[in-house]
């Protein structure tokens, strides 16, 4: 039954937001603030539901470090 094993460790990751770990074609991507690599890219928005402000999530596809800035409007 080995479909079994592969449909719940789907189900397990599910849990946590995926994460990219290659730089989509076109990327700019900033130095890492941890591993230094030029693989720091902005990835999700969502807006603060306390300050309202928008807050962009970057990500490292090297490291898989987040790390949110506020976003310009
Ligand atoms: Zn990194």
């Amino acid at each position: 039954m080995a479909w079994a094993a592969v449909l719940s460790s789907a189900a397990m990751t599910a849990k946590v937001p995926w994460l990219p770990s290659q730089l989509p074609p076109g990327a700019k991507p900033e130095r890492c603030p941890r591993c230094g690599k030029r693989a720091f890219i902005p990835w999700t928005l969502r807006r603060d539901d306390r300050t309202k402000a928008v807050m962009r999530t970057w990500v490292c596809t090297e490291c898989q470090i987040t790390q949110e800035r506020p976003e310009p409007e």
